[in-house]
């Protein structure tokens, strides 16, 4: 696949279609890999990566790229298409500049599952019938491949893009997800209990602004948590109120616009599943306005962004018995 990709990308860059690439190239460490752009043939043959940590979704980064002079590649996997047709969707990124190839998604690996079974010094992966082979500084280690799999794609909503320029490889089909299986078990407790597992994962939080900056549904460009004046600019939370605070208001931001690409749990160094968080809102959404999943076209209005004369009322969450 990546060979595929570099040729491609090659000819398009060869041919004038683009003037550069999104992509990835290896950071420090082999499970290391971070979005890059790429100028030249001999660029992408020097650092273009893409394998089985290739994970991180360029959507966002377009933001800006899309807003400069010629065209830009992007590869998109079939999570970051919605995130792409959601930003498109709020005029957050100009479609015409940016050259989509879908290309197959995950499942991808969680480096941090593998080091939880005490397995370090990772200098390369290969996935054999479903035996995870892990080449260390060591020697070589394995462990079951699914055991290693990044939450977001163990809970996959979909395969299929849904927007793209052309395509390598097979597109998919939407999924049938376990996705919302965590949040019920959540529904399910005492409020006191519910309040006891946000506040033990919460209060694990060091305001590093990671989940904020990756998500493709924060593109302001004068974010709240940067106003000087509100006592919160990026500083490590003082105390509970402060860390409850920041999640529930960036939850409350990306309501109906969070298209679940799971991008902020998986960057949280402090493994916390803020991705719970985002998905209790859009159960919540899908039930009290009917389904929807954002990012999926780029032209129906957000339940949230719409008013229909027979909308729930705000008292339905009282009828529906929540604590
Ligand atoms: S990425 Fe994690 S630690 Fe950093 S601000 Fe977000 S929740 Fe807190
Ligand atoms: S809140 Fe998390 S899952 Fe939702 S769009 Fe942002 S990064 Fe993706
Ligand atoms: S937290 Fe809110 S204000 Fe800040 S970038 Fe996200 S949506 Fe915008």
């Amino acid at each position: 696949m990546q060979e595929a990709m570099i040729n491609r990308a090659k000819q398009l860059l060869a041919d004038g279609t683009v003037n550069r690439v999104i992509g990835w190239k290896r950071g420090e460490f082999a499970y290391d890999i971070t979005p890059a752009v790429f100028q030249s043939a001999e660029e992408l043959d020097a650092d273009f990566v893409f394998d089985d940590f290739t994970s991180a979704n360029v959507s966002k980064y377009l933001v800006k790229e899309s807003k400069k002079e010629g065209k830009i590649l992007a590869f998109l996997k079939p999570c970051d298409t919605y995130s792409f047709n959601q930003l498109t969707k709020e005029h957050r990124v100009v479609r015409e500049n940016v050259y989509i190839i879908g290309i197959p998604g995950g499942p991808k690996l969680d480096a941090e599952k593998i080091k939880a079974k005490g397995i370090t010094g990772i200098l390369g992966v290969k996935n054999e019938n479903y035996t995870l082979k892990i080449d260390t500084i060591y020697g070589e280690e394995t462990m079951p491949f699914y055991e290693a799999v990044l939450d977001k794609c163990a809970s996959c909503k979909s395969k299929k893009h849904v927007v793209f320029d052309e395509l390598i490889g097979e597109d998919g089909d939407v999924l049938e997800s376990n996705r919302f299986e965590m949040v019920e078990k959540l529904e399910n407790m005492t409020a006191q209990e519910r309040y006891d597992f946000w506040r033990d994962q919460f209060s694990k939080c060091i305001r590093c602004n990671a989940c904020r900056n990756v998500c493709p549904a924060c593109t302001c460009e004068k974010c709240v948590f940067d106003n000087p004046n509100s006592g919160v600019e990026n500083k490590a939370p003082a105390d509970s109120f402060e860390e409850n605070m920041f999640h529930i208001i960036r939850a409350f931001h990306v309501a109906g616009r969070c298209t679940d690409c799971g991008e902020c749990s998986r960057v949280c160094p402090q493994n916390i599943p803020l991705h719970l968080l985002n998905r209790k809102f859009i159960k919540d959404i899908n039930s009290l306005y009917g389904e929807y999943q954002a990012g999926e076209d780029t032209t129906s209005r957000a339940p949230l962004n719409d008013y229909k004369q027979d909308d729930c009322e705000a008292s339905i969450v009282h009828e529906r018995g929540v604590e």
